[in-house]
């Protein structure tokens, strides 16, 4: 299960060198409707899993899903990236004992200071509601639900999505607004999903999985809407 090793890592932003844990193959054994990875074994081995992806250092607590050391960041970035940890409510209530979804909130946080997409960002909020679930953590689940659905649908306005990325978040925003209790909202969204997929079926994009789920979620929210 995930082979484990750990990388010497050193911080962009304070320099500290740390050794980060690396998470190498891991087997999973298919997804739930919202595409968390369900994996054999432990549920806290799952939570490792996910959790291990993002990195955070553990002096300044900047937090990236990429390796550190791919990361250049100029002097202004540096400064606005800290300041923003250090002021960050989350942060200062759980920084002393980190919970595992706090990795994802801080990468979010810095990924906003980097600019990174809406996709992106919506991405690491719907990670971390992923490892609230599997720690039995309902209204941080909920929290990070809704995060990751404004991202998503904020890419989908500005962010010129398309093929596969335009149809997994399309659908996932009806999958998030499905779990958050908007039951109507949610079909809008899977009707919206399956247009998306109009079309390139036939030319064996891999979706068809995308296309049962849709129909099955709709099924689902038409059930718990009347
Ligand atoms: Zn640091």
């Amino acid at each position: 299960m995930g082979e484990l090793r750990s990388v010497r890592t050193r911080c962009p932003v304070c320099g500290h060198i740390f050794r980060a844990p690396r998470v190498g193959s891991y087997v999973t054994v298919g997804r739930e409707t919202d595409l968390c990875p369900k994996f054999p074994g432990r549920q806290s081995d799952g939570t490792r899993l996910i959790r291990d992806a993002i990195t955070m250092c553990p002096a300044c607590s900047f937090s990236a899903a990429e390796d550190f050391s791919d990361l250049v960041l100029t002097v202004d970035e540096r400064y606005d990236i800290e300041e923003r940890l250090r002021e960050d409510g989350l942060l200062k209530v759980f920084r002393a004992s980190p919970p595992p979804w706090l990795a994802f909130h801080a990468a979010e946080v810095c990924g906003q200071e980097r600019g990174l997409r809406f996709r992106e960002l919506g991405d690491l909020c719907l990670r971390a509601s992923w490892v609230c679930r599997k720690e039995r953590e309902h209204p941080f689940e909920s929290t990070f639900q809704l995060r990751a659905l404004r991202y998503f649908i904020r890419a989908l306005r500005e962010e010129g999505l398309h093929g596969r990325e335009l149809s997994l978040t399309t659908y996932l925003v009806g999958e998030l607004n499905r779990r958050l209790g908007n039951h109507r909202e949610a079909l809008n969204w899977y009707v919206n999903a399956e247009r998306t997929l109009g079309g390139e079926l036939g030319r064996d994009t891999g979706l068809a999985w995308l296309d049962r789920l849709i129909s099955e979620q709709s099924k689902l929210a038409r059930e718990q809407a009347a």
